[in-house]
């Protein structure tokens, strides 16, 4: 990959490879766009097949961080951290203790949290060295699991969709289909029973299906059969890359929205959903509960500012939806127009000095 011919392609300012032979850590901080502000986004920890496909990740993730920053009316930049390495094996006290001194050679510019391979425990030993981190268990001034408020954004992005859709918000009477159980999809299942949905569900976990299914009482199926159910709203809340080539000629739902990160394969695949007739939430909007409850953290944390935040998915969406329809655009392209608008605004208005 030619490094920097990527970063003007994708818009980043900066890419930083860490290294620390005594404890092994090989960390590659992006920081994208810092427009908004410094950069916030959370740290991955996988066993990359090659040093490519983990800077890929990490300029990928960064900026889409960004986005949902941006989308969500936050003051942050996009940001992320991929940690080269086996989550299960390689982990340890000096590993996140060195990650912790390389951010804090970055003065705030950037702060990180947990991720797909992290915990919020590991972050405590990174928290010996620096303050600036995001989602710390409680017991260390975090604000504690994102799950449940990354979940009320899926509703709220549900609940706009249903609208625009059918002319009522309400999920009473409606089919959901849930793609994945865990500290989202599990939150979005038991609000959608509460509210009155039939909610069927997959989960490549069977213990996890099992034990979700017979609490909420809703119907188990398989991982892949939950694809292709007739239902109103689709909520992906596994893996990226579920809407692809092989899988968008499968879905019988009339809308997408769930939490999982990069939901389509690529930019193509918005525009085969609104030709297929279903109507797709951007993921960057619907799934910013977390960041929006994390970022509060950094601004003195308020549990009522924070909902009011999340709450406000509802007529984001709903105006994209809108907008979407009148000009025959996809919705992910509405999206990013917005976005791209309200960085150039906030660009212009940092010409402003005291
Ligand atoms: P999680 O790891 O707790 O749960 C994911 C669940 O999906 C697991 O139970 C796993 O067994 C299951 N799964 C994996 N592949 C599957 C498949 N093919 N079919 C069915 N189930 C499958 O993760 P989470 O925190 O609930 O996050 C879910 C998604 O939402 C991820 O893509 C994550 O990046 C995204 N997200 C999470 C948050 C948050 O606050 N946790 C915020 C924004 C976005």
């Amino acid at each position: 990959m030619d490094i920097f011919e990527e970063m003007e392609r994708r818009g980043h300012e900066q890419v930083i490879f860490n290294y620390d032979r005594a404890s092994g850590l090989k960390a590659i901080i992006a920081i994208h766009d810092t427009t908004l502000g410094p950069a916030l986004g959370g740290c991955r920890m996988l066993p990359y097949a090659s040093e490519e496909a983990a800077l890929t990740d990490v300029l990928r993730l960064s900026e889409g961080m960004t986005y949902k920053a941006a989308a969500a009316g936050l003051d942050f930049g996009g940001g992320k951290t991929v940690i080269i390495g086996d989550p299960a094996s390689d982990k340890s006290e000096a590993l996140f203790r060195a990650l912790g001194r390389f951010l804090e050679t970055l003065h705030g510019r950037y702060r990180t949290g947990e991720d797909v391979g992290t915990s919020e425990e590991d972050f405590v030993h990174s928290w010996k060295e620096t303050r600036y981190l995001v989602g710390l268990p409680t017991a260390y001034g975090g604000s504690g699991d994102t799950g449940d408020n990354t979940a009320l954004g899926v509703m709220e992005a549900i609940h706009a969709a249903l609208m625009h859709r059918f002319g009522s918000p309400l999920l009473k009477g409606r089919r959901v289909a849930i793609q994945g159980l865990g500290k989202v999809g599990y939150h979005v299942a038991r609000r959608a029973v509460e509210e009155g949905a039939e909610v069927v569900a997959a989960d490549i976990n069977p213990h996890v299906v099992g034990r979700v299914s017979s609490q909420l009482g809703i119907e188990p199926t398989d991982p892949w059969a939950v694809l292709e159910t007739e239902c109103d709203v689709f909520a992906p809340c596994a893996l990226g890359n579920v809407i692809n080539q092989e899988t968008v000629g499968r879905l019988h739902c009339q809308i997408i929205a769930g939490s999982a990160n990069n939901q389509l394969e690529n930019d193509s695949l918005a525009t085969e959903l609104m030709d297929r007739g279903i109507l797709y939430a951007p993921d960057f909007i619907t799934n910013a509960g977390g960041l929006i409850q994390v970022a509060n953290e950094i601004q003195g944390y308020n549990p009522d500012r924070v909902r009011h935040q999340i709450e406000a998915i509802y007529d984001v969406l709903l105006a994209i939806f809108q907008e979407a329809d009148q000009t025959g655009q996809s919705t992910t392209a509405v999206a990013l127009a917005h976005v791209q608008s309200r960085l150039n605004t906030m660009h212009a208005i940092h010409r402003i000095h005291a």
